[in-house]
């Protein structure tokens, strides 16, 4: 479990593909005058490997072939592709769905999407199946963040990782545009 899962207090089962999902990072935005930089923390099969040991993924000695790096990278495609959907909507996404199942079919990470949205992700241990709180595991709206965050709001109805800066900073530009339309 990574920093970032326990500070966002994502739950044990989601938070792996919590962290996965986030590994690549394609925030740009510029908070305080600062522009956020983007960053792979999967940028070979070694950084692979050393990701999936530190999470008891990875048998101790085994090794990330190319091909399972290539494999791993596809697979979180489909994971932030499947995220980036609505949760509603998700059921009804079967072509996200069947790419993802195929891409997580040879990764050492053994995971399952079904049509009626749970999805199971296990490695050895059979603990961290992810059940419906899948739903509360989403893609930030803000075009510039895509980060993948969970949604611990009662009606489940948040659309930013953090309202306070992927909201403000939407609603402020919607505001904008609005007054230039008016003007
Ligand atoms: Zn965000």
């Amino acid at each position: 479990m990574s920093k970032d899962s326990r500070k966002f207090k994502v739950p044990d089962e989601l938070a792996n593909l919590y962290d996965f999902a986030n590994s690549l990072d394609v925030r740009h935005f510029t908070h305080h005058g600062v522009q956020h930089l983007q960053s792979d923390e999967l940028k070979g099969p070694r950084e692979l490997g050393a990701w999936m040991s530190q999470r008891g993924l990875l048998w101790s000695g085994a090794k990330i072939t190319p091909a399972m790096f290539d494999t791993a990278l596809q697979l979180r495609s489909s994971v932030r592709a499947y995220l980036e959907i609505d949760p509603a909507e998700r059921r009804k996404a079967g072509d996200s769905v069947r790419s993802l199942n195929k891409a997580m079919r040879l990764f050492p990470l053994v995971a399952e999407a079904r049509n009626d949205g749970v999805m199971a992700l296990r490695a050895g241990r059979d603990d961290a199946l992810a059940g419906r709180t899948l739903d509360r595991l989403k893609m930030c709206a803000a075009e510039e963040c895509r980060r993948v965050f969970f949604d611990r709001s009662k009606p489940a109805t948040r659309r930013w990782c953090m309202s306070t800066l992927c909201g403000n900073r939407t609603k402020t530009r919607a505001y904008r545009e609005r007054q230039r339309e008016a003007g």
